[in-house]
């Protein structure tokens, strides 16, 4: 046998992500936001950290959880659907999962979902009882069936599921959807979730024993600052003194302003790091309520 990689203690971590797709491209800019770099081999397997010892390795979706579980790579970024059927299924066969979610990534967002002909009434889950389900996740599917309480037959397609209906490979289909359009040009209609999925960061579930550790403390550190940065904004205005406790309670998820006084006594200039979008109806709301000058600008980094 041989032995697990993870046993050679290592001083560089390996992530690895989508080398083309729907993750590829957030996976990187996200990573380099943590300030990441690499020496560029784009059509390459793998990609030298430079800025700091985190290389890179560009692979299959799909082949993620497995590189994780035989320690090729320290974390991967994949989408929850692909690491949940990974570890379902080897749940299935009593195996402990090695490779967990770490962090919600907030982008490849989707869902795991039962789709049935445009033309039946749907009634509930007993409704699939003997019926064909095809899916390319048929672990998730098949445990979604057992806690519902119903048997019926998993086909599983690596690709083209929408199809198999048609086809009449299959009667429903349990497949990813986003925007629902593929399912609709194929008379199809999602009637239930199994998953609500987005990328994750997959990591190990047991902790590095070697100057790995440090490394990964530093990336989730890095990750959580920039995550939590994603939608924040710096707020700027000025507002009456009368008026600024009702504009405090327009910002719930602000960090406590720095307020200063303008001109004489009653004009104030605030300026708060509001976490939550920053729409136009708040402005508007935050307007009607009396600030003025308002100003909305992006943040780059913060340290505390
Ligand atoms: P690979 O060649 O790496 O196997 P793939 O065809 O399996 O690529 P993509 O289609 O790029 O992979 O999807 C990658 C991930 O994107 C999915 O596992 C899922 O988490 C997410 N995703 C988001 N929206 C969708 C969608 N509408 N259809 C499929 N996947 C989606
Ligand atoms: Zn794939």
């Amino acid at each position: 046998m041989r032995p697990p990689a993870t046993s050679v203690a290592r001083d560089r971590l390996r992530i690895a992500i989508q080398k083309s797709g729907r993750l590829s491209e957030p996976a990187r800019a996200l990573l380099a936001s943590c300030g990441l770099s690499w020496r560029e081999s784009r059509d390459k397997l793998f990609c030298y950290g430079e800025s700091l010892p985190v290389d890179l390795l560009l692979v299959r979706d799909d082949d993620i959880p497995g590189l994780l579980a035989d320690g090729v790579c320290d974390f991967g970024v994949v989408g929850r659907n692909v690491l949940g059927e990974y570890n379902a299924e080897r749940g299935d066969r009593g195996l402990d999962p090695v490779s967990r979610e770490m962090r919600g990534l907030g982008f490849g967002g989707c869902r795991l979902d039962i789709a049935v002909p445009e033309a039946w009434e749907w009634e509930g889950p007993a409704q699939l009882q003997g019926r064909r389900i095809a899916t390319s996740y048929p672990a998730l599917t098949q445990q979604w069936l057992r806690a519902e309480g119903v048997e019926a037959t998993v086909v599983m397609l690596s690709g083209s599921v929408e199809i198999a209906p048609r086809l009449g490979q299959a009667d429903v289909v349990c497949d990813l959807v986003s925007s629902g359009a593929t399912l609709t040009a194929n008379q199809l209609r999602p009637v239930t979730t199994l998953m609500q999925s987005e990328a994750v960061l997959a990591g190990p579930v047991a902790t590095f024993a070697d100057p790995r550790a440090e490394l990964a403390q530093l990336l989730l550190r890095r990750l959580d600052g920039v995550l939590r940065l994603r939608d924040s904004r710096l707020l700027l205005f000025q507002a009456p003194r009368d008026a600024v406790p009702a504009l405090i309670k327009l910002l719930p998820d602000a960090e406590p302003p720095t307020i200063l006084q303008v001109d004489g006594a009653d004009t104030l200039a605030l300026q708060a790091l509001c976490h939550g979008a920053m729409t136009w109806q708040r402005l508007e709301d935050l307007k009607s309520a009396g600030a003025r000058g308002l100003l909305v600008l992006p943040v780059e980094r913060t340290l505390s």
